[in-house]
């Protein structure tokens, strides 16, 4: 454990509930500049090993089911397993709930919501506030942010405890492929669920040392003055979106062209002038050739294109790889892809008979509501007698940048080479929203998309740029599931006045492309 960045842990563990005290995660800004490290920040070496759990069943085995790792997937599936009747363990080396409530989803939501009072204390003095100049403690936003998650953990081990999962603390790894290793001692069972989900990757280049993850940066001891976020998938816009609303002036390096690939263009290319107009100093086509520390204890950051960037952190968010380096896939005969990542069937199923794997270590849709679904279905066709798998059709996402971002369906380019150039039709527009017409507030201009497939009418791709896109986009997506047509949107009677109310009155489309 690098004790650089982590204080002394104070774990409190009752029977199957897991604690980590507050304020011992915090990690320095300062410290932390030089070192990286990956979550989860500690093990826990002990072992609750009950001896009645050593008696086997009927099967020859100790479990019906081994879990190994409790994050979104991990613990949908041991529980749900377990109040369909089977015996089930689940083994875990960190706080439960895994990266969604550790060091994602959950913290990352919360900095945003922090993020945007700085510009709401701005935008309330056009609404007649007289809003004293706010200043920020930062500590005491991790401090609650800890408690908050603090809370969750808890809230998981009670699930887990009620569901009567029996959980072993300690990293688990296959011997072969019906038994477990956690700390010293061996576990049996019938099928084995590999759900360790996933952990930042950083290339090593000059320097690569000095730079934190999203991880750190949720235990950062205080605010940077500057930052450079490298990357261009969705954690690093968000992050540089974070950093900005809360004061932080931000670099963002990427290597191509324009970042979020992958998602609508319109879509990209909007949010980009959004938050360069907020003052986010965005640079694509940029690559980090080194980093050197400098005698003050900031950085220079030197590019391909040999600029330099003085800094006080440099935060990669290039990635994220599957956490199977160690878990003894050979041993168990586990056959894994690129990166590491499990490869697995329709069904969840390795390529061995009784292994199987869910959520972010199969590397298929690494979103949490995806892992949940694949756990669940898994323990629904194994121990519940209802046999089904997961639809990965039409999923709605958002990324909680600012503006954030709202998506479901097909892209434009995806919905062209589907059905055909002129087979789609576009449907788009982009304006200042109501709240903006006082505060004159830029870089919050509004975009919307609709594609729709000419031959059936049905929408089959939504994008959206707004305050509200996340909200939006999941009501949005129930009406894409059930197979809704522009004529339902356009028959859909409006809310006023809200944004979302030209979703269901965009009348012209766009010309077809040449
Ligand atoms: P995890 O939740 O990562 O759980 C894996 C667990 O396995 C961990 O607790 C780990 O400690 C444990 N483990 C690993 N190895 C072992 C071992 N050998 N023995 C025992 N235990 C082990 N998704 C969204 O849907 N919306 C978002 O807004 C969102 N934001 C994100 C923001 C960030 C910064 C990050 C990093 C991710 C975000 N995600 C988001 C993705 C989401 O967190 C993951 O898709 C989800 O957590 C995957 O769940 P999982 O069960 O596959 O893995």
């Amino acid at each position: 454990m690098p004790s650089a960045f982590v204080s002394p842990i104070a774990l409190r563990t009752t029977r199957l509930f897991t604690t980590l005290s507050s304020s011992v995660r915090s990690t320095s800004f300062a410290a932390n500049r030089t070192r990286r490290v990956s979550y989860p920040f500690f093990t826990m070496a002990t072992t609750t090993d009950q001896s009645t759990q050593r008696e086997t069943l009927p099967h020859g085995f100790q479990y019906d089911l081994f879990v190994i790792g409790a994050g979104s997937g991990g613990v949908r599936a041991s529980r749900i397993a377990a109040t369909h009747g089977a015996k089930v363990a689940v083994a875990e080396y960190a706080p439960l709930g895994g990266t969604c409530v550790n060091v994602g989803c959950v913290p990352k939501k919360l900095f945003v919501y922090g993020s945007h009072y700085g510009h709401d204390f701005h935008d309330a003095q056009a609404y007649g506030w007289d809003v004293p100049k706010a200043s920020l403690d930062w500590p005491r936003l991790i401090r609650n942010k800890n408690a908050e998650i603090e809370r969750l953990n808890g809230i998981y081990g009670r699930l887990l405890d009620r569901a009567g999962v029996h959980l072993i603390q300690g990293k688990a790894k296959f011997v072969d492929s019906h038994t477990v290793q956690v700390g010293d001692k061996q576990y049996t069972a019938d099928k084995i669920l590999v759900a360790v989900g996933g952990r930042p990757f950083v290339p090593e280049f000059e320097g690569s040392e000095h730079v934190i993850t999203s991880n750190e940066a949720f235990y950062l001891e205080k605010l940077p003055k500057r930052v450079v976020v490298v990357g261009g998938g969705y954690i690093a816009v968000e992050f540089a979106c974070i950093f900005h609303g809360y004061g932080t002036e931000v670099v963002q390096l990427y290597r191509r062209d324009l970042f979020l690939r992958g998602f609508d263009d319109d879509v990209r290319k909007h949010l980009a002038e959004q938050m360069q107009i907020t003052g986010v100093d965005l640079r694509f086509n940029s690559v980090v050739k080194k980093i050197t520390k400098l005698d003050d204890g900031c950085f220079e950051v030197t590019t391909n294109k040999d600029e330099t960037i003085q800094t006080d952190l440099v935060m990669y968010a290039t990635g994220r790889h599957p956490y199977t380096a160690d878990l003894g896939l050979k041993e168990a005969g586990v056959t894994t892809g690129q990166n590491g990542k499990i490869l697995v069937d329709d069904w969840n199923k390795t390529n061995v008979n009784h292994i199987y794997a869910v959520g972010d270590v199969t590397d298929r849709v690494c979103l949490t509501p995806v892992a949940i679904a694949e756990g669940h279905a898994f323990a629904d066709t194994h121990y519940g007698n209802k046999k089904r798998n997961v639809n990965y059709q039409d999923i709605p996402t958002a990324v909680f940048s600012t503006p954030s971002i709202g998506t479901c369906g097909l892209t434009e380019t995806q919905a062209r080479e589907k059905y055909g150039k002129y087979g789609v039709d576009i449907y788009k527009t982009s304006f200042r929203p109501m709240k903006h017409t006082l505060t004159k507030r830029e870089g919050e201009k509004v975009f919307m998309k609709l594609i729709v497939e000419k031959s059936t009418d049905k929408v089959v791709g939504c994008h959206m740029l707004d305050a509200a896109a996340g909200e939006v986009i999941q009501l949005v997506g129930v009406a894409m599931k059930a197979g809704a047509t522009k004529a339902d949107f356009d028959s859909t009677m409006p809310v006023h006045p809200v944004s979302a109310e030209e979703m269901v009155t965009l009348r012209t489309k766009e010309p077809n492309p040449q």
